[in-house]
């Protein structure tokens, strides 16, 4: 049997590369709390994402957690079902409502035209996701947000590294989120970040995920404990260093999918953004009307030892725990419905060589 190719490969350094980042650990003994490793990383991030503020987080849930708390809103968020279950839970996790608003079935973003009728007296904000490395219409979600009061927060966790016209999703929005789990174009093996433009919510944040300790006689906030440690840290160093070459390996694989699957009748790829530098994090097929369904790639791709992914599936409006919620229909939303009953997420990562793009796309169009 041939080797197992998953969905998704973790990035890593080399171990000589990664052994001298941590080396000097072993004289400091310094291990977590904001050392050297963190603020290194915090500086280095700033400046390859184009932001004036991040905080790092432990990952990138307790990010989202934490940035809903510290914007200190509370009442209704418009939301989309179409991502990850960590953007609803922490909508729900922090005593807010999600209201779902549809996708559209271009780039699987919110659907910016369906927003204001969703907008009620109790609407507080507007968290929208950018899927897969697409960005959502920012500018049309900015004179909503605006002609409303709203805030705008952005679950960035596809999106890191994207730029639109030369701007970093980072800077968009009120706040953004990025994860660097381990899956992600960029990891950390496990971690987050929240980035954003108003220097005032760095000593939330800061309060926020670190107990509000503000010296060692004083606490003045009841937060929580929501750090980085400088392993963690460490890594993100390293891996920082090969980003780009990183993501200009995904784009060969993403452009011999495209070569592959272009132009056959029932398969929908991706369509690349006009004036958006993607960083190929996931490679997305939706199967519709295809010779063969969804479910039925999946299974001919897994008893050939390729493990793709149903994702987004099922749509977070249709989680058991959410069952019998009011709000929670997957019929109020059936473009996401039908996207995450027709898609699949192919493998995609750096080292995926064209030989292996070549022998997935023959099983595919078997
Ligand atoms: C990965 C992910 C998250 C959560 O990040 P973690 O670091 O795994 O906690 C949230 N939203 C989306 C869309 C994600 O893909």
């Amino acid at each position: 049997m041939s080797e197992i190719i998953n969905v998704t490969r973790s990035s890593m350094p080399d171990y000589e590369e990664f052994c001298a980042e941590i080396k000097d650990m072993w004289e400091t003994h310094w291990l977590t709390n904001m050392g050297v490793k963190h603020q290194t990383l915090e500086k280095e991030l700033k400046e390859y994402l184009d932001v004036p503020y991040i905080t790092l987080f432990t990952n990138g849930h307790l990010a989202l957690e934490n940035m809903l708390e510290g914007i200190g809103v509370k009442g209704e968020i418009i939301t989309t079902p179409y991502t990850f279950a960590s953007t609803t839970h922490a909508i729900v996790r922090t005593g807010n409502t999600p209201v779902f608003c549809d996708i559209n079935d271009e780039d699987y973003t919110i659907d910016v035209n369906r927003i204001e009728a969703l907008i009620t007296e109790k609407t507080v904000a507007i968290m929208p996701v950018h899927v897969y490395g697409n960005l959502c219409d920012t500018e049309a979600i900015d004179r909503i947000a605006k002609k409303y009061g709203l805030k705008v927060l952005y679950d960035a966790a596809h999106a890191f590294g994207v730029r639109k016209n030369g701007v970093s999703s980072a800077a968009m929005g009120d706040v953004s989120m990025f994860s660097f789990h381990a899956t992600k174009v960029f990891n950390t093996i496990e971690g987050g970040a929240l980035c954003y433009n108003d220097g005032k919510l760095e000593r939330v944040f800061a309060d926020l995920k670190n107990f509000g300790i503000h010296g060692p006689e004083s606490v003045t906030y009841v937060g929580g404990n929501a750090k980085m440690n400088e392993f963690c840290a460490a890594m993100g160093l390293c891996n920082l260093r090969h980003l780009d070459e990183e993501i200009a390996k995904r784009k060969v694989a993403a452009e011999r999918y495209d070569e592959r699957l272009g132009n056959v009748k029932g398969i929908k790829l991706n369509k690349r953004q006009s004036g958006v530098e993607s960083n190929y994090a996931y490679y997305p097929a939706v199967f519709d009307g295809y010779k063969y369904t969804r479910d039925e790639i999946f299974d001919r791709l897994a008893a050939e030892n390729i493990i793709a992914r149903k994702y987004f599936y099922p749509i977070t409006n249709s989680f058991e725990c959410y069952r019998g919620r009011p709000g929670f229909d997957v019929d109020d939303t059936p473009v996401a419905k039908h996207i995450g009953d027709s898609v699949l997420t192919l493998p995609m990562y750096a080292d995926l060589s064209v030989e292996t793009v070549d022998r997935i796309c023959g099983i595919i169009l078997k």
